[in-house]
């Protein structure tokens, strides 16, 4: 069975002395919590500080965006490069990035792959919008996504894919776990056409978007997630820390069942 990973996307959010509360709140409960990989993804300018304060513990650090070239005349862009040295995953492709920023499917993919050369672990984000679901779309816009992302790349080591149908995603609307669950049983079978399926039994697929306390069970109990990808209620020490130790039990008591 896949370890399951649930890593918080603080988003634009907390000032450092804000995330030094944050992680405060956060980190003896998380160390002591066992099966779940625990990430955390501050904003860049609180990496070095939080990197700091989980030290020795079990938590780990992500990025939430990252440039494709290694060093140069980029003024204001974070490099593969900087980031390996200080955290071990980055968030690529999210929906607000694609939307805000108009990050495309190629620029998605250089991301990508810049990461995967540093020897960062990407999260890869994909989903598709409401209309797109609404016309029963979703499965082309992911096959697509799938395609545009992972052009060229032949080896997946280490990276991880968070379903978000930005539908979802800040809006309080979650997806279902069986809707969750049918897409992500999607993507794998994607991926397993293309790169055999040792690789897509091996990898982590996370739901993503409007994940909660109160609905984290609904998509840890479903065979085919392998953790979430929170946003909102990350910034929420004790919503996280239960959606953490949720996972973990229910993880628990199906590995015991089978
Ligand atoms: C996200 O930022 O990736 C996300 C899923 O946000 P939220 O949990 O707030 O919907």
């Amino acid at each position: 069975m896949r370890v399951p990973l649930i890593a918080g996307n603080w988003k634009m959010n907390t000032t450092v002395s804000e995330a030094i509360a944050l992680v405060n709140e956060l980190r003896r409960g998380l160390d002591e919590i066992d099966n779940v990989d625990k990430v955390l993804c501050p904003p860049f300018v609180s990496l070095a500080t939080v990197r700091e304060l989980i030290r020795g513990s079990s938590i780990k650090l992500g990025a939430q965006n990252i440039y494709f070239e290694e060093k140069g005349a980029y003024t204001g862009e974070i490099s593969p490069l900087m980031l390996a040295d200080l955290c071990e995953f980055v968030i690529i492709g999210h929906s607000e990035r694609r939307q805000h920023f108009n990050e495309t499917g190629e620029i998605v993919n250089k991301k990508v792959k810049a990461a995967l050369r540093a020897g960062l672990k990407p999260i890869l984000c994909i989903g598709e919008r409401l209309e797109e679901n609404e016309a029963g779309r979703t499965e082309e816009v992911i096959t697509e996504q799938l395609r545009s992302s992972l052009a060229g790349i032949e080896h997946l080591s280490g990276l991880v894919i968070a379903y978000e149908p930005v539908w979802a995603i800040g809006t309080g609307r979650a997806a279902t776990g069986k809707q969750a669950n049918k897409t992500i049983g999607f993507i794998r079978r994607t991926i397993s056409q293309k790169y055999g399926n040792q690789i897509a039994q091996d990898l982590h697929i996370l739901y993503g978007g409007s994940v909660t306390a109160d609905n984290a069970a609904e998509f840890m109990r479903q065979f085919e997630i392998d953790g979430a990808l929170v946003g909102g209620a990350s910034l929420k020490a004790n919503e996280f820390l239960s959606i953490v130790k949720q996972t973990s039990e229910i993880r628990t008591h199906l590995s015991e069942e089978s």
